[in-house]
């Protein structure tokens, strides 16, 4: 375990919390010590009233804040006196701890203060580190891995049984802490959950627990060392990944991503001898039961999975009043030998982050086992997790999904003009998006966002198709919506001066490529949760040819005519299919500022006239053809198929 302090770094930080922030961050850096979100720290200091008193006062993180980016804004100052008065308590309640904890913050409008407040108030140091390293997880997620643990550290360590975090654990280490601390003891391990470390200096909390961390790793090494999975050829077949999705989303009751990871070590595991054995123990640690589920799902048994869910449930729950919807009996992990690791979740993120959990868990269940047998806790201790109140009142509290969360869309022609518009409006509304574009600048267009990939491929060579729908389902899974937006307007040429080539490229791009698209990608429509929408951009030139326009104007038509004919054809798969018909889109690639003035001037207008030469004289941007086109692939166009509209501010020879 690599000590990543510099103090040169850390004096750059400046402020009361400068060394809190920048070692809490180099914690938050290392995914074998915290993962997404997990771990937390805090400093006990002194801040002023606003009577001018000094006030003893907890930082703790606050909860919604990732160790990896924390800034001086996600620490919430606590009265520290009250968190000791808190911790004197018989009895409270997580509902009322956490409303007190609310109350003894110094600013109402910082976050809620972590659960695990009044604990880290309790331990007497001024730093307070906490992990949930994976190896502290792999070890005592064993049959004797308490002993092991003694073994590593001795007196060193103080060693807590797994209480829920909250109250209970507060209290247990109000009672252990005392009684077992010598001035030995640098850290304190939770049985199945992680390790404390602390010191007199931040510099002096974050060592230790990389010194502690680095032991077990040792030993680890030793014992239990982890060789690099043989290289396995992934041989899937993608489109069956969809017709999964399709079945997973319904048992959840809402359209879910899946993310598949065929890499070598998620094959290996996927098709591990004793799989269904050593799958099934539970998670790594309770706090991942959120994300993650208690169980994976093996194979491709929905059903199944469903029914041993629903009866996990009513065999735990104590109260009549849970109700199953706040978490639905859908899987979040799945162990598949073709799609190796596939992780499901309601944003790519979410995807994202499942499997990077998962795949911390593998190496964990691994290494327990050559430790002699991977354990996890009891079904009890994680449904209690699982329906913990305060998990549930954040479910709640996050309010109404967008209205393609969990959805994807696929867009041709996304790098320019209209395409890259109907990106942003699709990722507004919370589907994960697809762009593809001959012009390579396509794949950077958010690339650092997870739902969106940008795809660089000619859609006029149809051998291209295949592969970059494959993408899309081991990207997010599945196609709920199709734009077929790209597309080519050649410079005006009358048709005795028009070439076979010129009509042919125009044809290939405009017409034949989205034939092409739309047969390889209608499976996947089919098997799409909420059914498939498609959305085609097509022309004024179709309603009302311009002369000089032969080609296009023809492919438009044509084009129309095939999206006209899959309306009829694909009603019954309850796949949708709509057209719009934009005019005179000027913030696009096929409005260069020299052709607008040539226009302008050849109509004897000037530019502005020109583009609101219609009849509302509005100018229709990129934008209003994007924001219509999203909307025909939502709820409004539930029940419309085959419909044609025009956006272009009203033109007289339409209307
Ligand atoms: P644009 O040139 O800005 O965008 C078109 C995009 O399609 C470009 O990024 C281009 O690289 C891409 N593309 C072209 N050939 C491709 C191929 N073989 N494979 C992959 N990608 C390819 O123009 P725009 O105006 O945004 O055009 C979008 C659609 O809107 C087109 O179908 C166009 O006919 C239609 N349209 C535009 C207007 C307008 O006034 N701008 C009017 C009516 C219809």
């Amino acid at each position: 375990m690599k000590n990543l302090w510099n103090d040169t770094e850390a004096a750059k930080h400046q402020g009361i919390l400068a060394e809190r922030i920048y070692s809490s961050r180099l914690l938050g850096a290392n995914p074998d010590l915290v993962l997404h979100g997990g771990g937390n720290t805090s400093m006990k200091g002194v801040s002023k009233n606003i009577f001018g008193e000094n006030e003893a006062t907890l930082f703790v993180k606050g909860s919604g804040s990732d160790l990896a980016t924390i800034e001086a804004k996600d620490f919430v100052a606590v009265r520290f006196d009250a968190m000791l008065k808190l911790s004197r308590l018989e009895k409270l309640s997580d509902i009322d701890m956490a409303r007190e904890l609310k109350l003894a913050s110094l600013d109402p409008n910082a976050p809620a203060p972590s659960v695990e407040a009044i604990l880290h108030a309790l331990i007497p140091y001024r730093f307070v580190d906490h992990t949930h390293a994976d190896a502290i997880v792999a070890i005592t997620n064993t049959a004797n891995g308490e002993a092991r643990i003694r073994e590593i550290y001795g007196d060193e360590v103080i060693v807590l049984p797994y209480v829920m975090p909250g109250f209970d654990l507060a209290k247990l280490c109000a009672e252990v802490f005392p009684a077992q601390a010598t001035p030995r003891t640098i850290g304190m391990v939770l049985m199945n959950h992680g390790i404390f470390s602390f010191g007199d200096t931040a510099k002096q909390a974050y060592e230790r627990m990389i010194a502690l961390v680095g032991r077990a790793e040792d030993y680890l090494n030793r014992n239990a060392p982890l060789l690099p999975a043989a290289e396995i050829a992934p041989t899937a077949n993608w489109p069956e990944l969809p017709e999964l999705r399709k079945k997973i989303s319904a048992a959840a009751g809402f359209p879910l991503l899946l993310r598949s990871n065929n890499s070598s070590a998620a094959l290996a595991f996927a098709r591990h001898p004793d799989i269904a054995a050593i799958s099934q123990r539970g998670p790594a640690t309770p706090d991942h039961i959120i994300r993650t589920k208690r169980l994976p799902m093996l194979g491709r048994d929905v059903e199944a999975y469903e029914r041993a869910y629903k009866q996990y449930f009513e065999k735990n729950s104590t109260s009549a009043k849970m109700p199953l919807t706040m978490l639905d009996p859908a899987p979040r992990v799945i162990l598949d030998p073709e799609f190796g690791l596939v992780s499901v979740g309601r944003s790519a993120r979410d995807t994202q982050i499942v499997e990077d959990i998962y795949a911390h868990t593998q190496d964990i269940i691994l290494r327990g086992e050559m430790l002699g047998g991977y354990r996890a806790l009891g079904e009890a201790d994680l449904f209690s997790m699982e329906y913990w109140d305060l998990e549930q009142a954040k479910l709640k509290k996050a309010g109404a999904p967008k209205a393609f969360a969990g959805e994807v869309a696929l867009v041709t022609g996304a790098a320019s003009g209209i395409g890259k518009a109907c990106v942003q409006a699709f990722l507004n509304r919370g589907a994960a998006v697809v762009g593809v574009d001959i012009n390579p600048a396509v794949e950077a267009l958010y690339s650092d966002r997870a739902d969106y990939l940008g795809i660089t491929a000619d859609l006029s060579a149809p051998e291209a198709i295949k592969g970059l729908l494959e993408q899309t389902i081991r990207h997010y899974g599945g196609l709920d919506m199709l734009v077929l937006n790209a597309g080519i307007f050649p410079g005006g040429k009358k048709i005795n001066a028009l070439g076979d080539d010129e009509w042919r490229k125009v044809m290939a791009i405009n017409l034949d490529a989205n034939l092409a698209l739309m047969r390889e990608a209608h499976p996947l429509l089919k098997a799409a949760p909420r059914y498939g929408r498609v959305a085609v951009i097509g022309s004024k030139n179709v309603p009302a040819p311009g002369p000089g326009a032969a080609a296009y104007s023809a492919s438009k038509a044509a084009l129309t005519q095939l999206a006209r004919v899959a309306a009829l054809e694909w009603g019954a798969d309850k796949i949708r299919i709509n057209l719009v018909h934009p005019n005179a889109v000027f913030d696009t690639g096929i409005w260069t500022p020299e052709v607008l003035a040539q226009r302008a001037a050849h109509y004897g207008m000037t530019v502005d006239e020109y583009k609101r030469n219609n009849v509302l004289h509005e100018e229709v941007g990129s934008k209003d053809v994007a924001e219509l086109t999203a909307e025909m692939c939502g709820a409004l166009f539930a029940k419309i198929t085959g419909a044609q509209i025009p956006i272009d501010g009203g033109n007289d020879r339409v209307i």
